[in-house]
């Protein structure tokens, strides 16, 4: 009797030890998850949420957002650009020419820019401004040549890039970033949740090179949608496989995302110059 009262005794402290210690691994846990979302500095002070009705459609959830018909720029629009470049003229390497020792990581071309690396303050760049009837695009005026190279390059190949939002200012991103976790938030997801999902998908202000004016989206004539799809278009290979000859690279390639954390985008690209882009694509690296 007093032998069974023990066993009792011994299997009732034995499960509340289970019950502390499965509770205590999952709240460790749920902090994590925390954490992770949320990075430190990555969100403004001024971040709030943004009141408006222009929600994105469940659909467009799913394609990660369409094309704006007024925010694309064709080739004949970019060579019409008044830009003042001041880009020195780089020579695309040979193979085997560049090391990875030869890179200054203070280079404005190969600028880290993410959620763990935020906008530097003091960075210093000049806007050039394309203006076309539709309106105007603006991008570092030092990759307006290449740019016109690479498009240049296609249109020879038979191939038409179009280019959308290139530069996004502060107050833009944040637009685009509120706007993405409410339509998340519709969706019955917590706030925390919505954010995790968006960082995925928008970059979190501060922390998109888009604010640099480097990074570029680029689709083609017959095919606006930013989605996995556009890697099947003749526009999304050619891209792949020739826009490192004119300092692009694909920013957010397949199967990088742990090192990116951003999901695969076959239609953003980012400029870093001709040493850096041809490295890097001979190397299948990113940035
Ligand atoms: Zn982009």
């Amino acid at each position: 009797m007093k032998k069974t009262l023990k066993i009792r005794k011994l299997l009732c402290m034995l499960s509340v030890c289970i019950i502390f210690i499965v509770s205590n691994s999952f709240i460790y846990e749920q902090i994590q998850i925390n954490a992770d979302d949320i990075p430190a500095g990555a969100l403004p002070e001024d971040f709030e949420l943004i009141e408006d009705e222009d929600l994105l459609t469940d659909e467009e959830l799913k394609d990660h957002g369409e094309v704006d018909a007024e925010e694309t720029f064709t080739l004949d629009d970019v060579m019409k650009s008044d830009f003042s470049a001041v880009a020195e003229e780089e020579e695309l390497p040979k193979d085997g020419e560049i090391q990875l020792d030869s890179f200054d990581e203070n280079d404005w071309k190969i600028v880290l820019i993410n959620k763990q690396h935020s906008i530097p303050e003091d960075y210093e760049f000049t806007l050039g401004t394309i203006s076309t009837s539709k309106g105007s695009m603006k991008c570092d005026e030092r990759i307006i040549p290449e740019l016109q190279q690479m498009m240049q390059a296609a249109k020879d190949d038979g191939v038409t890039l179009v280019i959308c939002s290139p530069y996004r200012d502060y107050e833009r991103q944040i637009y685009l970033f509120n706007r993405k976790i409410k339509a998340y938030m519709k969706q019955q997801m917590s706030y925390l949740e919505a954010y995790r999902v968006t960082a995925q998908a928008v970059t979190v202000p501060g922390a998109s090179e888009h604010q640099i004016g480097l990074a570029l989206d680029i689709v083609t004539n017959t095919y606006q949608s930013l989605n996995e799809g556009f890697e099947d278009t003749d526009a999304g290979k050619w891209l792949a496989k020739h826009s490192y000859e004119y300092g692009f690279i694909l920013r957010y390639p397949k199967g990088k995302e742990d090192i990116t954390g951003i999901s695969y985008e076959p239609w953003h690209f980012r400029y870093v110059g001709k040493a850096a882009a041809k490295y890097m694509y001979d190397h299948e690296m990113t940035l």
